[in-house]
């Protein structure tokens, strides 16, 4: 679907730059704003998003010189330039330094992918030359332990988790000054999605707390996005699922409603499938 956003985003560009000039009357504008509102709408982005952006690039129009030749240049970098205002927080994120230890926790609604992109996070640095390891602070089911033995074994990389204590707190606090110990420098929690354990380990200061969220589920990863703005000091976003039918542009754009930068998006199931996020070079590829 971002494919297919974007794909649809070019064409009305380019419908309306077929037109020998882009008419006095603005109807040729009008058409590709409303084709451009569509096809965010479709892909999730809330209305208010869309409304804002249109009457921006309107207004940027608008105050155009009526002899300006130059005005469809002009119009697809007021598109570019309002797509990447919706997707830039414009506040940069913690960034974990090597050989400087860090405790970056990770929280979302479970099926999010938080283990899937804890491993995809340990992964990425252990190949920049960080020693991650990871800790399982998620006791609500049985089973996240294991899921996540099995990742940071298949990764050669130390983790901490129990079997038998049911305080996520105290298995981080344990599993942190464990880790650290044995030179760890990037000690990645993984969380599950309740409220009060959720909030003790934020009391615990991590240097960053990371929100995942699922970029498939479009609008409704709004609400998401606001319960958790209220609830964590999210300091950075990582957003799933953007391979397939993903609604990317609803969760991103409600990733920048937290005013949180998006640093990772996950593309796929396999480790590898995790990308580095960055506003420009992604309107960019999202434009064609
Ligand atoms: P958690 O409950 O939030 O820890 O979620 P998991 O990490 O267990 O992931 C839930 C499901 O989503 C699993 O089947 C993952 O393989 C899948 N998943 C996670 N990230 C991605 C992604 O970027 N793309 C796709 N296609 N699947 C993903």
């Amino acid at each position: 679907v971002l494919a297919q956003l974007g794909g649809r985003i070019t064409r009305a560009l380019e419908q309306m730059s077929s037109l020998t000039e882009v008419d006095d009357d603005g109807k040729a504008l009008t058409d590709c704003l409303n084709e451009i509102a569509r096809a965010l709408h479709q892909s999730g982005v809330p209305f208010k998003t869309i409304c804002a952006m249109s009457s921006s690039i309107r207004r940027i129009v608008v105050n155009l010189d009526a002899r300006t030749n130059d005005k469809r240049r002009i119009i697809h970098e007021a598109v570019f330039t309002e797509l990447c205002n919706m997707l830039d927080s414009g506040k940069p994120s913690f960034t974990p330094t090597k050989g400087k230890p860090s405790v970056v926790l990770f929280v979302g609604l479970q099926g999010s992918g938080k283990t899937t992109s804890c491993t995809k996070y340990a992964y990425y640095h252990s190949r920049k030359g960080f020693k991650p390891s990871l800790v399982c602070a998620d006791t609500s089911r049985a089973g996240a332990f294991d899921q996540l033995k099995q990742n940071a074994r298949k990764l050669k990389i130390p983790y901490h988790g129990s079997y038998m204590e049911s305080d996520p707190v105290k298995i981080a606090v344990e599993g942190v000054e464990r880790l650290r110990k044995e030179n760890s420098d990037l000690i990645i929690v993984d969380t599950s999605r309740r409220h009060k354990q959720e909030a003790a380990l934020i009391e615990e200061k991590p240097d960053l707390v990371i929100f995942v969220i699922d970029g498939s589920i479009g609008q409704a990863a709004f609400d998401q996005a606001q319960a958790f703005k209220q609830s964590a000091s999210v300091g950075a976003v990582i957003v799933t699922k953007l391979d397939g039918h993903a609604k990317g542009g609803g969760a991103l754009s409600t990733a920048a409603a937290t005013k949180s930068p998006v640093i990772f998006i996950g593309t796929g199931e396999h480790i590898d499938e995790f990308e580095v996020f960055d506003v420009k070079p992604f309107v960019s590829r999202l434009l064609g």
